[in-house]
């Protein structure tokens, strides 16, 4: 067994294959351990590390999306992302119900390059893709994909999952324009309410003011330890932290992207972009106007201390949610805006 395959085992749930593995061909995908064949389809997308294909199974023609990563040149950062994802998919899967506002782990498996990841299709693809086109959505819009996606978020909080990647690119459309909160490459699960975690993760846009400011406690503690290895560290080098409220953060940052048509903090430099979250540094231009109820609630969950946030319910019960809400939305809105009188 190759350190790969090694390392991928026990994520995958599957004891070390032994006999042959049948490798699946240009057209076809092959579970080698049940034999089961699927037929590829259109590239649905390409990310960081995989490519992903629409594929169906013969015998029910059920469309699923394939997740095909090749292990062969994998670094070691982006392995333990892939053992993480799948782990933490599965359990949301295996968890009292999958979540409709969850992107559906259906089942994972591997032949001697790839590792393949069939997930539910979301046939419209994401929210990143909607704002592209449109540049920025109307307040009722707003509101009907944020609900989805808070909802979906609660269920992750409630079996203790952060998501940590929380944007536009990981909210999945299907059918009826229905959100999917999807890749958990960067997801955790706590092992309790009051646990905080200390590493940097993120998409820069989206990072939360204490997963930057841990990260520069972290950097001065090191140097601090290299020149006094004895001394104990001083408070105020202990790091806060991060937990459940940088998913809140993110909601924030989502909801000003939709309606503002760029992130809050956006600069071409990562650098300058952290400057100014930690600052909270973020205004409202005059075009688009948006409601005063929607910049309240913005300013509400974009502030410095996690604590101070609002939760998830709290959100859903500011002034702003109580504006119209559309039941369904058709997929026009991909490309034009909806008409509501
Ligand atoms: P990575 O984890 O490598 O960053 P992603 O999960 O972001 O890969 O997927 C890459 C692209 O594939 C997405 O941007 C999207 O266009 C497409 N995609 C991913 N998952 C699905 C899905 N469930 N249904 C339809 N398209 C998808």
């Amino acid at each position: 067994m190759s350190d790969t395959r090694a390392a991928l085992a026990p994520a995958l749930g599957q004891n070390t294959p032994n006999g042959a593995l049948y490798p699946s061909s240009k057209h076809y995908i092959k579970d080698p351990k049940t034999g089961a064949t699927y037929t590829k389809g259109d590239l649905l997308g390409k990310g960081g590390f995989a490519k992903v294909y629409e594929v169906w199974d013969g015998a029910y023609s059920k469309h699923q999306a394939a997740k095909i990563v090749d292990k062969t040149n994998l670094s070691k950062t982006k392995r333990a992302k892939l053992i993480s994802e799948i782990k933490i998919h599965r359990q949301i899967a295996s968890t009292s119900a999958t979540h409709p506002n969850i992107v559906r782990f259906n089942s994972v498996f591997e032949d001697k390059v790839n590792v393949y990841i069939l997930i539910e299709k979301c046939k419209h693809k994401c929210l990143n893709d909607l704002l592209k086109s449109r540049k920025s959505i109307t307040e009722p819009e707003a509101r009907y994909f944020l609900m989805q996606t808070i909802d979906g978020v609660r269920h992750l909080h409630r079996h203790m999952i952060v998501h940590r990647d929380l944007k536009l690119g990981n909210l999945f459309l299907a059918e009826g324009m229905q959100v999917k909160i999807g890749d958990f490459g960067l997801a955790v699960k706590l092992t309790s309410g009051d646990e905080r975690r200390k590493t940097m993760c993120g998409t820069p846009n989206y990072m939360a003011p204490e997963v930057l400011q841990t990260h520069m406690e972290n950097k001065r503690a090191k140097q601090f330890q290299a020149k006094y290895p004895d001394a104990p560290l001083p408070r105020d080098m202990q790091p806060l932290g991060h937990s459940f409220e940088v998913d809140v953060w993110a909601i924030g940052v989502i909801m000003y992207t939709m309606l503002i048509g760029k992130p809050p903090f956006e600069s071409t430099d990562p650098k300058a972009v952290y400057k100014r979250i930690m600052s909270i540094d973020f205004g409202f231009p005059s075009l688009p106007r948006i409601s005063n109820e929607a910049k309240s609630l913005i300013q509400d969950i974009l502030v410095l201390d996690p604590f101070k946030r609002p939760s998830l319910e709290a959100i859903l019960e500011h002034e702003w949610f109580k504006g119209f809400i559309p039941r369904t939305l058709s997929s026009s809105v991909m490309t034009s805006c909806p008409n509501f009188s």
